[in-house]
């Protein structure tokens, strides 16, 4: 079953397997990453305004790749509102939830999950006696 969905980016229907953005908007996206990761990497400290306005990458395509949490920007703490934790609505940097959130998150689905760890500790001694001859004069 394929549904015929509404591209997030290019406001097109495709034939959608899941996703919310068509394959042609996925691949300019991959593209996009790249620039977008490049241009933070060398200017640490800027905000989504710059990064946008110099790379020529949509603002929408770099929210993308930040809540997906491909990227993240350091504006030095003040990320406009952007981004917020989806569950208490705390402005956050990158990703879906804040630091703290995603901790509780964590906890609770270590404790529900209990698994039991076996130790298994065998560790086969491959011993390689290599005979080395060496031809000296
Ligand atoms: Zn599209
Ligand atoms: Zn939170």
């Amino acid at each position: 079953m394929v549904d015929i969905l509404q591209c997030t980016f290019c406001k097109r229907p495709f034939q959608s397997l899941g996703r919310k953005i068509c394959p042609e908007c996925l691949e300019q996206i991959d593209k996009d990453f790249f620039v977008v990761r490049d241009y933070i990497f060398e200017h640490k400290q800027t905000n989504i305004d710059k990064v946008s306005e110099e790379t020529g990458v949509s603002k929408q395509v770099i929210l993308y790749l930040l809540k997906e949490g491909r990227l993240i920007i350091d504006d030095g703490g003040d990320t406009g509102g952007l981004l917020k934790c989806e569950v208490c609505k705390k402005a956050i940097k990158s990703g879906r939830m804040c630091e703290r959130c995603k901790e509780q998150v964590a906890g609770y689905m270590s404790k529900s999950i209990q698994t039991h760890q076996a130790e298994s500790a065998k560790n086969d001694n491959a011993s390689f006696k290599g005979t080395a001859k060496l031809k000296s004069r």
